[in-house]
């Protein structure tokens, strides 16, 4: 039987949603060992980027499905929660880097993620995130992806 899924609209938090500075931050959370509790206290205080906050709060009032997807740890997804909800942000569903994915890569958790997502019946037809090499990962998959900033880290 074919089952074509529920679309949704698939939007990255840090440097999409959340102001993320890569070149005073990434040092906590792109290499091998990730300084968690450490980037999430400095990002709960991260601005919005209202352009991106705008486009999504849209796509909802029109009927859309919100996917949240981040390769934030889930194991500290209350902190990503109460940021989205701290700053009105509504989602139907938010996928997080898994528990036995603390050194993937961020296009190897994108890339689970995304399966993970098909898997639960939903089928993504955009995606919005900022840096590169996810886009491309993305891009991979099929989907057509909107960059929203220079994402060269
Ligand atoms: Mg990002």
């Amino acid at each position: 039987m074919t089952h074509l899924g529920k679309p949704c609209v698939v939007f990255d938090v840090d440097g999409t949603l959340a102001e993320f500075d890569a070149g005073k931050l990434g040092h906590l959370v792109h290499g091998l060992e990730k300084q968690w509790d450490e980037f999430h206290d400095v990002m709960a205080d991260a601005p919005l980027i209202a352009p991106v906050a705008k486009l999504l709060r849209r796509l909802k009032d029109s009927g859309e499905t919100i996917v949240i997807c981040s390769g934030r740890p889930a194991g500290w997804a209350e902190h990503t929660k109460a940021w989205l909800r701290k700053h009105d942000l509504p989602f139907d569903g938010i996928y997080l880097r898994a528990e036995d994915q603390d050194r993937a890569s961020d296009p190897e958790v994108k890339r689970r993620a995304l399966a993970e997502m098909k898997a639960d019946g939903l089928a993504p037809w955009l995606v919005i995130d900022d840096r590169s090499s996810v886009v491309e990962a993305w891009r991979a998959e099929g989907l057509v992806c909107l960059q929203c900033a220079p994402g060269d880290f």
